[in-house]
Order: structure tokens, then sequence, then C-alpha cells
């Protein structure tokens, strides 16, 4: 089983994921945006080996803890080279945003790039390289639990922001219509802010790339 615990950190209110194999204990840490203290509280109540610290992209409110993380943890990171500029801006943006502490480069230890997978234990993780956020924007989908991590790309009833530099709402609109609802109507995601749900929901309803909204209703 996989088992998935959750920290909200930050000052944008974050999603920060554990996602653990339940009878080896390995796991990934997915976005470490800040909070370290609170993050590690989460590892150590489950008893969790993390293994890898995967950032779904390199913008501060998902990465600021994963130079510190990965110190504390001894734990590789891993991104999609094309968010590198963001990461490379993380004291700034840490900065202007007023994480606390946070906003340390971190030395990426792997490039990810889509269709690679790893594992978590006894579980299977696939990286989607879904750009429209950021350019390196990426989901982390386990296929056995049916689960996805989307980052900011899809929320429940919304979608990432595409007006930051490396934004685009076209690529964004063609990363989850092509790559991310073909997961399946019963697929469940987790993602970057807000609540979790249902990819079939947000294929029928979301407003901004759901059969609604592509039919105009929405326009
Ligand atoms: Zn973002
Ligand atoms: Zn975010």
């Amino acid at each position: 089983m996989l088992v998935v615990r959750q920290a909200v950190v930050g000052p944008f209110a974050a999603n920060c994921w554990v996602a653990a194999c339940s009878r080896t204990k390995e796991a990934v840490l997915i976005d470490p945006g800040g909070e370290l203290p609170r993050i590690l509280g989460l590892i150590e109540q489950g008893d969790f080996q993390v293994r890898r610290i995967f950032l779904t992209h390199g913008h501060v409110d998902h990465a600021a803890g994963a130079a510190e993380a990965k110190r504390r943890l001894g734990a590789p990171i891993q991104i999609h080279a094309a968010d590198k500029e963001w990461l490379a801006q993380l004291p700034r943006q840490a900065e202007m945003f007023g994480f606390e502490g946070g906003g340390e480069v971190p030395e990426v230890d792997h490039w990810h790039v889509h269709g690679e997978s790893f594992t978590v234990g006894e579980q299977t993780a696939q990286v989607l390289h879904t750009p429209g956020h950021t350019r390196g924007s990426c989901a982390l989908w386990f296929p056995g639990p049916r689960l996805v991590f989307t980052g900011d790309t899809l929320f429940s009833g919304s979608v990432g922001r595409t007006d930051l530099p490396g934004g685009d709402f076209g690529e964004l609109q063609r990363s989850i219509t092509a790559v991310l609802f073909p997961l399946g109507d019963d697929a469940r995601f987790h993602c970057g802010h807000g609540p979790s749900g249902l990819v079939g929901d947000e294929r029928r309803s979301n407003p901004f790339v759901g059969e609604d909204a592509r039919r105009g209703r929405f326009v």
C-alpha cells in the first residue's frame, strides 16, 4: 500500500507530501516548500525512510525547503531541467514573498524527464512532464494505487496560473487534457494547493479545462 501524509507549508499554503510504501517504509518527499520541522515530524512519526526529494516545479512555495531537506534526510533531489532558472531565483523569490530561512538554491542530483520511473519500496512511480504552469512542471503518477501528484498544474476546480515567466495556457491545457485526463476518471489527484480530487470530476466540470469549458460554455 502507498501511505500518503500531507503538511500545508509556507505563506502560500502549499501542499507538501510524503508518499511511502507501507511495507518497506521507503518514501518520496514531494515539494518541501518550507517549515522543515513539521515535514520532518511527519517523516519521523511514520518512521519513513525518504529516498528521494521530488520537486513538481521550481517555484519557491514548493522548493524553498529542498536544500535543507536534502541535508537533513540525505536524500537526492530531482526536478525537470526546464525549471533550472526558477531554482536559481529561489533566494530572490524567498525574500520577496517572506519565506523564513528558505530559498537556498538546492544542488540537484537528477534532472528527470517524461516517462522515467522509479520505485518507492514496493510501489512504482512515473514522471509525467506537464508544462504550462512552468516549462519544467511534472506530475508524479503511481499506477498501482492510481494516484497522481499534480503540483500546480491541475487543482480541484481550477488550474495553475500561466502568467509568470515560462507559463503558457495552451501548453497547460494540453498537458492536462493529453497527459492527466487519460490517466482515467477514477484516478485520484493530490495537488500543490487546496483539496484533492478525482481526475474524472475535473475532466467533466473543471471551469478551465473540463468538457463544459471546452464546449465554450464558460468562455
Ligand atoms: Zn507554482
Ligand atoms: Zn504553488
